[in-house]
């Protein structure tokens, strides 16, 4: 069990991510975590490409634009915790820092019909509408911000289940912030995200010892007036467990057997990794 979801967060100020680099298949297969399970769902190439060759891409307006609206909230967030809300000037010196701080090695190619200044803009008004329509209260303590939590399955054969909670709320609510440009569909949004929401359940169990009250997404869509949506789920359930593990026992066998073929679709069209997927044989 893992005390530190109940008492403090593990945040640390904003900085740049660290380097992704290639894993070997013995890595791959001590520890799992949902976003390497979701890649490998999708495309078993791209997830060879990313996570075992460890290729590295330049970063992307998206990405940087995600990377910062995240590191923004997360220090919102930690500020509740600490019982000093951020608020007004505060939040634009935050985010400031969070613009320079993030990848700020990394040469980012703006769009020509966005430019960087614009793209910032924009992704200030992102949080600034956030925060004001935001359901969490600002004198809301959170039980946890950006806990990094583990859950053993060697019991199952399996890898251990990692994972980094971005939110649980004072009612045991777990809540992901995700940004978009397009308002998601409150159905399909949680069948797609159905892998990452069974693996915070799992990890929160493990971690407290009793069940999440919900699982939120709060979707920051940016759009010319942009707008928060936030899907709800309630508590996963026993079949959502079941199919997780079976998940990660296709994962362990795919690894185990060197599986990585493509799986061509529509997700090719935003593939870092198209250049090499075409080389492949
Ligand atoms: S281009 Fe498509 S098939 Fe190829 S690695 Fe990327 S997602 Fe997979």
């Amino acid at each position: 069990m893992i005390a530190a979801i109940e008492t403090a967060p593990v945040a640390p100020p904003v900085s740049k991510p660290a380097a992704r680099v290639g894993r070997t298949k013995e890595e791959l297969l001590a520890t799992v975590s949902a976003s390497r399970l979701g890649t490998w769902l999708g495309c078993r190439l791209k997830f060879y490409f990313r996570y075992m060759l460890g290729i590295q891409k330049p970063n992307t307006p998206a990405r940087h634009i995600g990377s910062v609206v995240h590191a923004v909230l997360q220090q919102w967030s930690l500020a509740r915790w600490r019982g000093a809300p951020l608020v007004g000037e505060m939040v634009d010196a935050v985010f400031d820092e969070a613009w320079t701080a993030v990848n700020e090695d990394d040469e980012i190619k703006w769009d020509e019909d966005e430019p960087e200044a614009k793209a910032k803009a924009g992704a200030l008004g992102l949080v600034q509408m956030y925060l004001r329509e935001t359901p969490i209260p600002v004198d809301e303590r959170p039980e946890a911000v950006e806990v990094m939590v583990e859950k053993d399955l060697s019991a199952h054969g399996l890898p251990k289940l990692v994972g980094v909670i971005d939110l649980v709320r004072a009612n045991g609510r777990i809540v992901d912030f995700k940004t978009t440009g397009k308002t998601p569909n409150d159905e399909l949004t949680l069948h797609t995200n159905d892998v990452q929401l069974s693996a915070y359940s799992l990890l929160y169990r493990e971690a407290t010892d009793r069940s999440e009250t919900a699982l939120e997404l709060h979707h920051l869509v940016k759009l010319k007036t942009p707008k928060l949506v936030i899907t709800e789920a309630p508590p996963a359930t026993e079949i959502q467990t079941t199919r997780f593990m079976r998940l990660v026992e296709s994962y362990v066998r795919g690894v185990q057997g060197n599986d990585y073929v493509p799986a061509p679709s529509f997700a090719c069209a935003s593939c870092e990794f198209i250049n090499e997927c075409k080389s492949w044989k």
